[in-house]
């Protein structure tokens, strides 16, 4: 049955049929909702659609036991307003995820967002018309609306990814996905567990699921490095310490290449002995979580530099778990930090638990589900409960799942069939006025994405303004600069040993995805100033109304927090190049 104007759907919404505006947003995670504040801050209006039933994008959906940040909570809130910063306080130094979640609801309550976003409601399709210049956009619940400005705001890691194991539908129990958790405890007393997959929301739940189940069984397919949180409680002092000048903390998170602040060391592995590089991973392990890393400036750039950070780590498995031969499953023996370092608390000690069995399924896959179990190697392993912590379809997962199509119908999914194609990771050739919010081939992933998203959405914004100034209808890349920049994102990748390993950065987690190296590694500030360079020559790289236009000088309206100089004596290209720099 078509729908009509009035349609209602099953939220109890009327559908938005002929509805335009300004901007359509995809997504209400923390990048959406700050696009939503940014834009219509600037006067435009603004529809966003979210898949889920409320605000928080990421903590919306990953409601498994252990769920928290790995960045200093901080660090990982929003920076755009200073009274929000002074108000809000965290709990923990690395918040839970119920903590984010209300964060991100706080927010959303004191801006007001909520009135424009439509829950409970996915996107399908976003289809640009040639001759009004617009976006028209699809969704799940009959929504058809327009608008000159389509942004994604989809996630780069909310496409979750759950196998297709033969006989998942037989499994009598209950099957979960860590991305996808209910909304109601899950409670695991007295039940048969097996969990699969041992990335970082495995390495957070598991401890938790164990201390009720009264088995649990992990099935590993690769092993990961984990660095103990040593969370606890947020040290007041050094909130207060912070918040006293919190612009000035931010200014100094901004200056790194990780968009967060930590101590480290540019000095390279070799230049210590034996004994003393021992004794700085220690120092650096006692601090703990993702800045381990910074202990030596050439780990993720030199190989014999990562094997003594990589055989210290493996040092500490076995010291804490106490059979050999599971010490020895639970070791990756592949790049350390290649893959996304995990940081835990309590993973390894798990291990010595009477109750709980690591499997190996390297070389024997899960076969399939039973109706009471899991199969490998031509063995059943007894469940009641199945929890999938099997990752998601990184950073163009979400892209994949709406039929975007840019001039001459092209589909997005077909442009980066070989690969996600963008100029700075804020846009794509022949997808006009399409923006992405920590798109492929921008730092993303790689630097604390709160900081990724403001920066892009404060240019964006600033960038939709300078149009309005300029009166024009479309922006897009250039193929020539799209090129070079793609390019150069491979280039920069090469030089780290983070290119070599098979991770969801290179999208090597999912069969049959294209193998490339997804997030901008140059660092946070070189990129930030390569967005700046072409802000400030008039959208330098892009083309307005397809050259018809030509631009000038941009107002300055949110990004100036952006416009600061950049470190070049500690981010500079030619700094990485000479593996000093760490980039966790
Ligand atoms: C368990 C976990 C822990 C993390 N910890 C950290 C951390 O410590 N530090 C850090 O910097 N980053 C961390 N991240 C990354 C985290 O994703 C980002 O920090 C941030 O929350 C991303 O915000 P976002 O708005 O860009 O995307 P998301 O939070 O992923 O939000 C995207 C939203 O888009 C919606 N959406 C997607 N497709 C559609 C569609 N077709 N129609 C409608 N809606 C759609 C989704 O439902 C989702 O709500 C973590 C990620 C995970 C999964």
């Amino acid at each position: 049955m078509e729908k009509t104007t009035h349609d209602r759907t099953p939220s109890g919404r009327e559908s938005e049929d002929g509805a335009v505006f300004d901007a359509i947003v995809v997504g209400a995670g923390f990048g959406g909702l700050y696009m939503l504040h940014s834009v219509r801050k600037l006067g435009f209006t603004c529809r966003v659609f979210e898949a889920g039933g409320g605000v928080g994008g990421t903590w919306y959906w990953n409601r498994y036991p252990g769920a928290r940040c790995d960045i200093e909570s901080m660090q990982y809130s929003y920076s755009f307003d200073e009274s929000l910063d002074q108000e809000w306080d965290w709990s923990e130094k690395y918040a839970p995820q119920p903590e984010i979640l209300a964060y991100a609801n706080h927010v959303a309550d004191r801006f007001d967002l909520k009135r424009d976003i439509r829950f409970d409601t996915r996107v399908t399709e976003a289809v640009f018309n040639e001759t009004a210049n617009r976006w028209q956009i699809k969704t799940d619940r009959g929504d058809a609306v327009s608008a000159q400005f389509c942004i994604m705001a989809v996630g780069c890691l909310s496409a979750a990814n759950l196998p297709a194991f033969e006989g998942i539908d037989t499994f009598e129990g209950p099957v979960y996905h860590t991305g996808h958790w209910p909304h109601e405890t899950v409670d695991f007393t007295g039940k048969r567990v097996a969990v699969i997959g041992t990335g970082s929301s495995a390495i957070q739940s598991i401890p938790i699921i164990a201390r009720q189940a009264r088995t649990l069984t992990v099935f590993q397919r690769t092993p990961n490095y984990s660095v103990p949180a040593w969370n606890g409680p947020m040290d007041s002092e050094y909130a207060r310490s912070i918040k006293a000048d919190y612009s000035g903390f931010r200014a100094k998170m901004r200056a790194r290449p990780t968009g967060f602040y930590f101590p480290f060391n540019t000095e390279s592995a070799h230049a210590s002995s034996g004994e003393e590089r021992e004794q700085q991973f220690e120092t650096f392990w006692q601090r703990g979580g993702l800045p381990f890393l910074g202990a030596y400036g050439d780990l993720l750039f030199d190989k014999e530099a990562n094997d003594t950070i990589a055989e210290f780590a493996r040092e500490k498995i076995r010291s804490v778990v106490e059979d050999p031969q599971v010490a020895d499953l639970l070791s990756p023996d592949n790049v350390f930090g290649c893959k996304r370092l995990c940081v835990d608390s309590g993973y390894f000690e798990t291990y010595n638990l009477p109750h709980v069995k690591l499997v190996d399924v390297s070389e024997h896959p899960i076969e399939r589900l039973t109706a009471g179990g899991v199969v490998t190697n031509g063995v059943e392993y007894d469940a009641d409960v199945v929890v999938c912590a099997t990752g998601f379809a990184a950073m163009t997962g979400s892209f994949d799942r709406i039929d975007i199509r840019g001039r001459d119908g092209l589909a997005l999914k077909k442009k980066w069939e070989a690969g996600p194609r963008t100029y700075l990771g804020l846009s794509t050739q022949g997808f006009p006025n399409f923006f992405m919010i920590t798109g492929p081939g921008s730092p993303s992933v790689l630097a604390s994405m709160i900081q990724s998203i403001e920066q892009h959405v404060d240019w964006m914004a600033d960038c939709m303004a300078h149009m309005r100034d300029l009166g024009a209808q479309t922006i897009e890349p250039l193929a020539s600069e799209e090129d070079a920049w793609v390019e150069h994102v491979n280039e920069v990748a090469a030089i780290s040993l983070r290119s070599t390993c098979s991770s969801w950065y290179v999208g090597a987690n999912i069969p049959g995805r294209p193998r490339v190296f997804m997030p901008y590694i140059g660092g946070f500030p070189v990129y930030v100033d390569r967005c700046n360079q072409s802000m400030d020559a008039g959208y330098a790289g892009f083309v307005f109304d397809q050259g018809a236009l030509e631009s000038s000088t941009p107002a300055i309206r949110l990004t100036e927090r952006w416009h600061v100089p950049v470190d070049v004596e500690v981010i500079s290209l030619a700094a990485i190049a000479a593996n000093r720099v760490p980039v966790v």
